[in-house]
């Protein structure tokens, strides 16, 4: 029997039909989650970020065929203007429109104030913050254009409350909280809306990174860091999964939620119910 034959047929009637979608960071984690679930709404995607190309041409691929929508792959550096301008022009030009963008590359690291690099201060404000304001300054006019937009910033529990020894991270992301509310009052009228999705710990590889280098640091097991260090904040002492996070922004992309700007939205099992 063809078993090909009762796969079903790739969706191309979801609620994002005809929408076309631009992810930063979209190479694995939280950005690869939101960018399959915004295509299985039936969004086309245009993916971002490092990593081995075989490796980023197979998921291309893998979420064109799965969900029946088309796949680009942009290359752009975050901490390059120029780069993240030709990103841009690039998805436009392609497509000759850009509904929904979302803000999500973000990189981490951890040390005391004395000791923190002053090289990583700058790359992580670049990544995590000034990325966000030059793809939003660019992909505006688009949006304008069709009178539709919506703009997703990834942030953090960490854009709501502090944490010792992450400095940059924690500054990046209540700054673009900040930059959310700006971008939602000056585009507010032009059926434009922009979101900050704030997660509390997601089971990805730059939280796979912290759990070896604290039990590391700590001179104690994986579990104990998980439960005891990471999530000892974290009331549901679970992580959230990439693909909660990617339902989130599905239905911030949504027209149900057309009334929805400038909110920062906590998913983070009640870290901030604190
Ligand atoms: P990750 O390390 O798994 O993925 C980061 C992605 O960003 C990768 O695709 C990487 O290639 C890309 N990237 C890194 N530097 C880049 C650059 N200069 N230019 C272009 N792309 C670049 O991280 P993640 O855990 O999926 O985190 C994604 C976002 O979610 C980040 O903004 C992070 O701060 C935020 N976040 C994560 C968690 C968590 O627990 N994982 C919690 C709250 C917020």
């Amino acid at each position: 029997m063809n078993v090909t034959a009762q796969m079903p047929s790739p969706v191309t009637t979801g609620t994002l039909a005809g929408r076309v979608a631009l992810v930063t960071g979209s190479t694995r984690g939280i950005g690869l989650g939101i960018a399959r679930a915004l295509a299985g709404a039936g969004a086309d995607i245009v993916l971002n970020g490092f990593g081995d190309a075989t490796e980023i041409e197979t998921t291309r691929e893998q979420i064109a065929a799965a969900c029946g929508v088309e796949v680009t792959y942009s290359p752009a550096d975050m901490t390059a203007p120029d780069s993240i301008a030709e990103m841009i022009e690039t998805t436009t030009a392609r497509f000759g429109r850009l509904d929904i963008l979302v803000n999500n590359a973000g990189i981490q690291h951890v040390a005391p104030l004395e000791q923190f690099p002053p090289q990583k201060w700058d790359q992580i404000l670049a990544i995590n913050l000034s990325s966000a304001f030059h793809t939003t300054r660019l992909a505006l006019p688009a949006m304008r254009r069709n009178g539709f937009g919506r703009i997703i910033n990834v942030a953090s529990a960490h854009g709501l409350v502090g944490s010792p020894f992450k400095a940059a991270y924690i500054a990046a992301k209540h700054g673009i909280l900040g930059l959310t509310k700006v971008t939602a009052l000056e585009t507010a009228e032009a059926g434009i809306t922009c979101n900050a999705i704030c997660p509390g710990y997601v089971s990805t590889p730059l939280v796979e990174a912290q759990i070896d280098g604290q039990a590391k640091a700590h001179g104690i097991s994986r579990d104990q860091v998980i439960r005891d260090v990471l999530l000892a904040q974290q009331p549901n002492k679970r992580f959230a999964t990439v693909d909660e996070i990617g339902s989130v922004a599905v239905f911030l992309s949504s027209t149900a939620a057309a009334s929805i700007t400038g909110i920062a939205l906590p998913v983070d099992g009640g870290w901030t119910a604190h």
